[in-house]
């Protein structure tokens, strides 16, 4: 029989709070617009960086709660990069603890800064998280384990491997000119890697770092066949989306199905989150691509969805498109 499937539920969990601009894509983020929404107006982290001039918030309660977390879930750090200049190293390493103490969650994390993030992995011992999670370690809150006392902790530490197996790292590539992020995520030993590129500002080619040939004499320079490893596991890619929709960037459809018939040709799982709230197209007539990009017949593509995250709006060829990497595959082939 097949595989057991797990519907995994995805969690929003930001014990790190904060960050700053660093590229285009960061131009209309999302994340630092929340300290204004009426939602977040009572929560300290949010307030005490409403300025996103890389003021970071370390939330030490938010730390226990994966633990009590019943059912395997994904989580995000959404509203931060951990690999931000402001994060104190021991603050993520208590982060990281948690991952290490919760190995049935799945954890994404998304950087823009890989360099930094690759120095951060490249250096971090099991030692370093033993040390931080005793600095949330907390009989009370987390004795129903199978360590219940600090030796045991120690010992759990001292026969973990590195890389955490339930940890997943990845990249944004906003445009072409930031793919250089994925040549630093090569480099960095991890179970799962994924590229995110949202918001999607232009189009992307990632042949290179996704194994797929450019054209050789063997394809007759048509390109597209395998010839190597692909550096990411999975690829997410969407629109900008904005609360004025006016404020939104274009993103081109076309893009998008360029990148997921790449993921095709690399045999990685796309998963196209959203047209945005501006998705323009390519006239087409009879299949022939009417107008190059730049001119002025380029047409908006309309949803009802503000932003365009309603699947069933989807042009019919980009339906079926949000796929989720297998987590336990990705696993077993690294492990093999
Ligand atoms: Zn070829």
């Amino acid at each position: 029989m097949g595989r057991t499937l797990i519907s995994w539920v995805s969690e929003a969990w930001n014990p790190i709070v904060g960050c700053s601009r660093i590229s285009p894509g960061c131009k209309n983020c999302y994340a630092a617009d929340l300290p204004l929404d009426p939602k977040f107006k009572k929560l300290w982290q949010y307030q005490a960086v409403k300025k996103w001039d890389g003021t970071i918030a370390f939330v030490k309660k938010e730390l226990y709660r994966p633990f009590r977390w019943r059912n395997p879930r994904t989580a995000f750090l959404s509203v931060t990069d951990i690999a931000h200049e402001n994060v104190k190293r021991h603050e993520l390493s208590q982060v990281l603890a948690v991952m290490a103490l919760t190995p049935t969650h799945i954890y994404k994390l998304l950087t823009k800064r890989p360099v930094e993030m690759r120095h951060y992995f490249q250096t971090l011992t099991t030692t370093e998280l033993f040390k931080a999670a005793l600095e949330f370690w907390d009989e009370d809150l987390i004795s129903k384990r199978a360590w219940r006392s600090v030796k045991e902790l120690e010992r759990y530490f001292a026969e973990l491997a590195l890389p955490l197996p339930n940890v997943w790292l990845g990249v944004s590539v906003e445009n072409q000119d930031y793919t250089w992020r994925i040549d630093e995520l090569r480099h960095i030993d991890a179970v799962g890697k994924f590229i995110s590129c949202e918001p999607l500002l232009s189009p992307v080619n990632l042949s290179s770092y996704l194994g797929i040939c450019p054209g050789c004499q063997s394809c007759d320079f048509r390109g597209g066949h395998r010839i190597g490893k692909s550096v990411a596991n999975w690829i997410i890619a969407g629109g900008e989306s904005t609360r004025k929709k006016s404020d939104s960037r274009p993103c081109n459809i076309d893009w998008l199905r360029s990148i997921v018939s790449q993921c095709r040709q690399a045999d990685i799982p796309p998963f196209v989150k959203q047209l945005g709230s501006n998705p323009v197209q390519f006239q087409y007539v009879q299949g022939n691509l009417l107008q190059s990009e730049g001119d002025n017949l380029i047409l908006p593509y309309k949803t009802k969805h503000r932003k365009g995250t309603d699947e069933n709006e989807f042009p019919i060829d980009l339906q079926g498109c949000q796929i989720l990497p297998d987590y336990h595959r990705v696993l077993a082939t690294v492990s093999s």
